[in-house]
């Protein structure tokens, strides 16, 4: 059929759009930084005067927001007027559990769930999580062939429940997915859920609120494949087990696949329930390893091809040699080694992976978690630590509540969704908006700055 004059109009009018801004942006930016950040960029569709467009991943949109939003604001509302809007559309991340969408006022900025989410029935699965790119290694070697069984005949196996556990960043997350994902491929009428275990808790304790909890365990019973990642999560949390229990037994009862992962294992979980240790001791329990030289080399080879940059062999082996303890920090040692080469303006060469490479591995190797920074921050302020994760909005409180999640933000690594979960179930853009404020307070009151030093000094000191 040919198109119409409008029709051609309205396909081309978000990509003219987005090419006046990006003249802008390119104007104001080297080049490098440009092509790194801007170029990866799909205009999609305009609607009134938000422009959608589609960037790479979540770690693009985090970029962004954070080194360029005063540019992106102004060029947006120079190019569609003061009511000039973007919203970011990422490719890849399904992996949220709910629809993020926020209109904050003080900024044009507005993420929205993916688009091309294929999959039929909300399974929460990340697809870019996937067995053709979890690289094999001795590593993960029995895991990983115990993923593969249960894909074929999920539920079927002796390995039900699989129970995965291991350190940070070893690819637990990566791999139930990757099982997940590769079951909806082969059996797409079956019902899988993935999700972890502190937003299954969250979910729980808004279903006691609205009165729906036996909707609630209704709605994880009827699952085919439940699969539950970071189940660590539920420790100390009581009533959230005891529903657990419960869905665990008629799953497992029903025949259906159950797959755990955690940061240790089972016998190591103190404060989970006995009889859920020993239920999660049925199936199959097995670790991942931090990987191999071979190994790491692989993955990064991988990566390296995922983000679409070049690096040659001696680069590859040297961060191999000196990046060894976990996989996220081999990644994140590409994204560093980018991030720096385009603020830099300057190409990835091998003195900047040497000075990339120094500062990760002098780096201090430790794990501040958002429940530490919170503890301490309100110990400061004397606030009640329930106080921050409740509704509640007296002032000190809330300045303890918003230096926790700055803190939070610059001291972990945890998304901006996750540490909205650790408050009270709050959404992303609060946490920016509680990081914006901060910021701002920590620019213009020398004594705020000093406080918030003292803390974050404090904190460091503690897990020394
Ligand atoms: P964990 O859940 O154990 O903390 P993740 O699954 O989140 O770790 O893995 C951290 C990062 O490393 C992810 O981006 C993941 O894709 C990557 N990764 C981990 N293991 C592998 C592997 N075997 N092959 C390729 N990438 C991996
Ligand atoms: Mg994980």
């Amino acid at each position: 059929m040919e198109e119409n004059i409008t029709d051609i109009m309205i396909k081309e009018e978000p990509k003219l759009i987005w090419r006046e801004c990006l003249e802008i942006i390119k104007d104001n930016l080297p080049a490098i930084t440009y092509n790194t950040w801007f170029l990866p960029i799909k205009p999609l569709e305009i609607s009134e005067s938000t422009l959608k467009i589609q960037v790479p991943n979540n770690f693009f949109v985090e970029w962004i927001e954070e080194h360029y939003n005063t540019l992106i604001n102004k060029t947006i509302k120079q190019v569609l007027g003061s009511n000039g809007q973007l919203a970011y559309i990422i490719a890849e991340e399904t992996s949220e559990p709910f629809i993020t969408a926020a209109v904050k006022e003080e900024s044009p900025v507005v993420k929205v769930k993916p688009a091309e989410n294929v999959q039929t029935h909300e399974s929460f699965l990340n697809p870019k999580y996937r067995f053709e790119n979890f690289i094999k290694g001795e590593n993960n070697q029995l895991a990983r062939a115990a993923g593969v069984a249960i894909s074929e005949t999920p539920g079927e196996t002796s390995f039900n429940p699989l129970f995965i556990y291991g350190g940070v960043g070893l690819g637990k997350t990566h791999l139930i997915h990757a099982i997940g994902n590769r079951i909806l491929d082969k059996f797409p009428d079956k019902k899988v859920i993935c999700l972890s275990s502190d937003i299954f808790t969250v979910e729980f304790v808004e279903a006691i609120q609205n009165n729906t909890v036996n909707d609630f365990s209704n709605f994880y019973k009827s699952m085919d494949v439940l699969i539950i990642d970071d189940i660590q999560f539920l420790i100390g949390k009581e009533k959230t087990q005891d529903l657990f229990f419960h869905i665990f037994n008629t799953l497992h009862q029903a025949g259906k696949q159950i797959i755990l992962s955690s940061d240790k294992p089972p016998k190591d979980l103190k404060g989970l329930n006995e009889r859920l240790v020993s239920r999660f001791q049925w199936g199959l329990t097995t670790d991942i390893q931090p990987p191999d030289f071979e190994t790491r080399i692989a993955i990064l080879k991988n990566k390296v091809e995922t983000y679409g940059i070049i690096l040659n062999n001696q680069i590859l082996e040297f961060i191999s040699q000196n990046i060894t303890s976990n996989i996220r920090e081999l990644e994140g040692c590409l994204i560093k080694l980018m991030a720096n080469a385009s603020l830099n303006s300057r190409e990835i060469d091998f003195e900047l992976v040497k000075k990339t490479v120094k500062e990760i591995a002098t780096g201090r190797q430790i794990n501040i978690s958002i429940d530490f920074i919170t503890k301490i921050v309100c110990e400061f302020y004397h606030v009640d630590e329930n106080k921050v994760r409740e509704k509640n909005r007296k002032k000190e409180v809330v300045v303890a509540r918003q230096a926790a999640m700055y803190l939070s933000k610059i001291m972990t690594r945890s998304s901006l969704k996750t540490i909205g979960l650790h408050f009270g179930g709050r959404d992303h853009s609060t946490v920016i908006h509680a990081q914006n404020t901060i910021e701002n307070l920590i620019e213009s009151d020398i004594t705020f700055r000093e406080t918030i030093e003292t803390i974050k000094n404090k904190i460091e000191m503690s897990v020394i």
